[in-house]
């Protein structure tokens, strides 16, 4: 087994650390909620 730095749950949400469903397009990750944000502060269109 190999070890992580960052242990159990390395993947966590860049701006509210929850460990829910990430978002890894465009290197935000951030989880869905934060992503709505900062989709709209980077222009991202709505989809849907
Ligand atoms: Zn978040």
């Amino acid at each position: 087994m190999v070890k992580k730095k960052f242990g159990k749950g390395s993947r966590v949400c860049r701006r509210c650390g929850t460990h829910g469903a990430l978002i890894r397009q465009y290197d935000l990750l951030v989880c869905r909620r934060c992503f709505r944000e900062v989709a709209q502060k980077i222009g991202f269109k709505k989809c849907g």
